[in-house]
């Protein structure tokens, strides 16, 4: 279905079921291709929520068998399928500020290059730009995940969710999520 068609079709169903806005729902990952596009079809298209996602990095370091470009161009280029997929599912693509420098074998050594605090920080900030009732982690954080950048962030993301209504060094970051207090999940 074309996208215009597709929008236009969405818009009517919301109109006629006198929907608006089911829920904000902010889905985390390191990569551009860490999301689950059904799930976010799902929820966007079918559930009419929005779903904003964010990737720490824009996958500068992945593997590329589509094009020759490699590093900060391949960044741009991801960059640019990510948009575009998220014209289909619904979704809306964010990215966070850290580079993709290939493999790296530990969370652990993700947390040190890119900084704990730093990670935790950024996720703050997208959690308070994007208000979700719910966020989902692409990751556990732990060994399951099977790449470094994965397991970082899957660690700082329940740092983000959790830790940061207390802790004071997020105060100003977190002001929305302790006003409101609505966050009901992290699946
Ligand atoms: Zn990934």
């Amino acid at each position: 279905m074309p996208d215009d068609l597709g929008s236009s079709v969405t818009s009517l169903i919301r109109l006629v079921h006198g929907v608006g806005r089911t829920a904000d729902i902010l889905y985390v990952g390191a990569h551009p291709d860490d999301e689950d596009s059904a799930l976010i079809a799902m929820l966007a298209r079918g559930d009419f929520a929005r779903v904003v996602c964010w990737s720490a990095t824009r996958g500068e370091g992945g593997q590329n068998r589509v094009t020759s470009y490699s590093g900060p161009e391949l960044g741009v280029y991801r960059t640019w399928e990510s948009v575009q997929a998220r014209e289909i599912d619904g979704g809306e693509s964010w990215f966070g500020p850290f580079y993709d420098d290939d493999y790296s074998k530990s969370g652990a050594e993700t947390l040190e290059k890119w900084g704990r605090d730093h990670l935790v920080g950024e996720i703050v900030r997208a959690i308070r730009a994007a208000q979700p009732q719910i966020v989902i982690s692409a990751w556990r954080g732990d060994h399951t995940d099977g790449h470094g950048h994965h397991t970082a962030v899957g660690i700082a993301v329940h740092e983000a969710f959790v830790d940061t209504t207390v802790d004071p060094r997020y105060c100003s970051a977190c002001a929305w999520a302790r006003g409101r207090g609505t966050q009901t999940g992290l699946a």
